[in-house]
């Protein structure tokens, strides 16, 4: 193993120990199908399912059976973009294309699904971010049409950290009947607030962003007054999860998401902390060589750093840093591409600058990273 530090949080992260240990058993003796109701081994993974259901529903304000488990964030942004306009009324709305609200710096997982429907004929708009990373409510309110049947915009940024002001999108959006979707991965299970209004419709999140399995994560579908979203399924050939998503559930990852959602809530405190005592020691690690900061810093999330050396580009950082610790250039958790980062050009800055921003994020279960080291090995490059 490389002693090279882990600060690819945003990215993925290692499993906690806890959440393998509670995942453990259903790999071994517990082999139930949960959806196997004649003998017992398919009643308690059953059990254990609808346990993880409740778990993670606590940390959003929702039901259990508002949770839907898909494979991840991916597929929760297609289900929720494809399968509702699969099951909104097709056709022009009072003589206009059905309109679709999405932003400019959202993940590809809910860009490309949007592209998607853009060559089907809906008018789908991109809002751009002001020079600090985050849409701002007016720009929304000023995009807002009577025709608009989807507003989809992401709770947390993966590149910079952001956190976006979902509830002025709520209050914009009170009394207008667009159902709005939010890509929260990136902040659910760390920033508690905005995954908790109920004017949310749909949102989509997944385990490995909080220390669980890769390969699961959930749509949660809220109930306005009794009524679900509608949504056309993407797969067909069973009931499971309401018949939005069929196939066996994944016992072992669905308990280890449970586990995962439950500790962030217990632990928030003190994950919460840590992270900006990291933060800390990093900014005063790099501030000397005076970098640009990308992101409003007074809504950065604390684990997070994205920013540009004068001169200096993601390359050479790479190239520079290289055992030291492992980072990335911003989208890798998109594309693993070296191309620009399309969420930095959104917020304005320059080709050069961009091409130059690398992106730290660090956990709780990150050990203490050599960030002075790390600092004159940079100075080295300027
Ligand atoms: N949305 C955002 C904002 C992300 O950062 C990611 C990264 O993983 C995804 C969606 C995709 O999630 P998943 O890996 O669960 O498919």
């Amino acid at each position: 193993m490389s002693d090279e530090i882990y600060l690819d949080s945003n990215a993925t992260n290692p499993l906690e120990p806890a959440i393998l240990e509670a995942m453990l058993p259903f790999f071994t003796h517990e082999i139930g199908n949960a959806s196997s109701q004649s003998h017992s081994h398919g009643a308690r993974a059953k059990q254990a399912v609808e346990a993880a259901r409740r778990q993670i529903a606590a940390l959003v304000d929702a039901s259990a059976g508002d949770v839907v488990f898909t494979s991840g964030a991916t597929e929760a942004n297609n289900l929720a973009i494809l399968g509702l306009a699969a099951s909104l009324p097709q056709g022009n709305v009072k003589g206009k294309r059905p309109h679709i609200i999405t932003s400019a710096i959202e993940h590809k997982s809910v860009l490309d699904p949007a592209l998607r429907l853009q060559n089907q004929g809906f008018d789908v708009e991109l809002l751009s971010p002001n020079p600090g990373g985050w849409v701002e409510a007016d720009t929304l309110a000023n995009a807002l049409r009577e025709e608009t049947l989807l507003v989809s915009l992401m709770h947390v940024n993966n590149e910079t950290g952001v956190i976006q002001p979902i509830d002025a999108y709520a209050d914009i959006l009170a009394d207008h009947p667009a159902y709005l979707h939010v890509d929260a991965c990136q902040g659910f299970g760390r920033e508690l607030t905005m995954p908790r209004l109920q004017r949310i419709d749909l949102m989509s999140i997944n385990a490995h962003k909080i220390f669980g399995p890769r390969g699961i994560g959930a749509l949660i579908t809220r109930p306005r007054r009794y009524d679900y979203p509608p949504i056309t399924p993407l797969f067909f050939g069973g009931s499971q999860e309401r018949g939005l998503r069929p196939g066996t559930p994944p016992v072992p990852l669905i308990v280890g998401f449970g586990e995962a959602a439950r500790m962030a809530l217990a632990d928030h405190a003190p994950r919460h902390d840590a992270m900006i005592a990291m933060g800390k020691l990093a900014r005063e690690a790099f501030i000397p060589l005076n970098p640009t900061i990308h992101g409003d810093p007074e809504r950065v999330l604390p684990h997070v750093l994205n920013l540009s050396f004068p001169g200096v580009s993601a390359q050479s950082l790479f190239l520079v840093l290289k055992g030291i610790a492992a980072f990335s250039n911003g989208a890798a958790c998109s594309s693993g591409a070296t191309t620009d980062s399309h969420v930095l050009r959104a917020m304005g800055i320059d080709p050069d600058t961009c091409r130059g921003a690398v992106r730290f994020s660090w956990s709780h279960l990150t050990p203490s990273p050599p960030w002075q080291l790390m600092s004159a090995k940079i100075k080295d490059l300027t």
